[in-house]
């Protein structure tokens, strides 16, 4: 469970959040979504201690994330929006391996980690293979997996389909949905909601730092032109 209490973020005069009060329960799959500049990229930052509180309290499963920051990140997975930028090793299996490396487990289980995360991003049997050569969906998927190396309770992605075309965003959110199947939480970042509206538990919209919407996605729907989310982009295919 992630709990947000009356957050308040600042960058020098910029209030980027205004007291946002929010959970996130294990399990759930939420859709946040905002005008650019609205927030969504801090707050979700917050959820693992990237960024701390200038006010308020954040807490994962009942700990302050500033008191255990290890434990918030095992607990809160985090896949930033150009994973080109993220990835810290040249080959596929190394990356993913990163992170479980870093937590000093055993060879085997890095090894089982490493199988698990790319087999369920389908890019089992592509451990050799060097990042640079690979799809921007498959590098989405790889990110995925690195993130899930370390056994996240939540998955949060922020942009995930930036960038991608339609088969691999299709792709990339069937692993998503099949993650959360299987009990992963999963929060997704996005001004685009075209296709996941359906496969989310709830709809949260922010807007100029606060939470103005917190829903089931249909009776939210309606109301995202308000808050000057579009729906459904220009370029959606029919
Ligand atoms: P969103 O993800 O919804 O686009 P952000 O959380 O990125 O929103 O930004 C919220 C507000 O904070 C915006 O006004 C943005 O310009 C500002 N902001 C974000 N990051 C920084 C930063 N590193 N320094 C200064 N201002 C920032």
């Amino acid at each position: 469970m992630i709990r947000v209490e009356d957050l308040v973020h600042r960058y020098g005069a910029t209030q980027a959040l205004d007291g946002v009060s929010l959970s996130v329960a294990d399990g759930e799959f939420v859709l946040l979504a905002g005008a650019n500049g609205s927030g969504k990229t801090t707050l979700v930052r917050h959820f693992n201690g990237l960024l701390p509180p200038d006010e308020g309290r954040v807490t994962v499963d009942g700990r302050p994330v500033d008191e255990d920051v290890v434990a918030a990140r095992t607990s809160v997975g985090m896949v930033f929006q150009d994973p080109r930028d993220c990835f810290v090793a040249a080959t596929v299996g190394a990356d993913v391996a990163f992170g479980p490396e870093n937590l000093g487990l055993a060879h085997e289980e890095i090894d089982r980690r490493v199988g698990e995360a790319l087999a369920a991003v389908r890019m089992d049997g592509r451990r050799d293979e060097r990042i640079d050569a690979l799809s921007g969906g498959e590098q989405a998927r790889v990110a995925i997996a690195g993130a899930l190396a370390m056994r996240p309770a939540h998955l949060v992605l922020d942009e995930p389909f930036a960038g991608l075309d339609w088969p691999a965003r299709t792709a990339v959110l069937d692993r998503l949905v099949a993650l959360n199947d299987e009990g992963t939480g999963v929060v997704v970042v996005t001004h685009d909601l075209r296709d996941v509206l359906d496969v989310a538990d709830r709809l949260v919209v922010l807007s100029a730092g606060r939470v103005v919407e917190d829903g089931p996605p249909e009776s939210v729907a309606s109301r995202l032109a308000v808050h000057d989310v579009r729906p459904v982009a220009a370029d959606a295919p029919p």
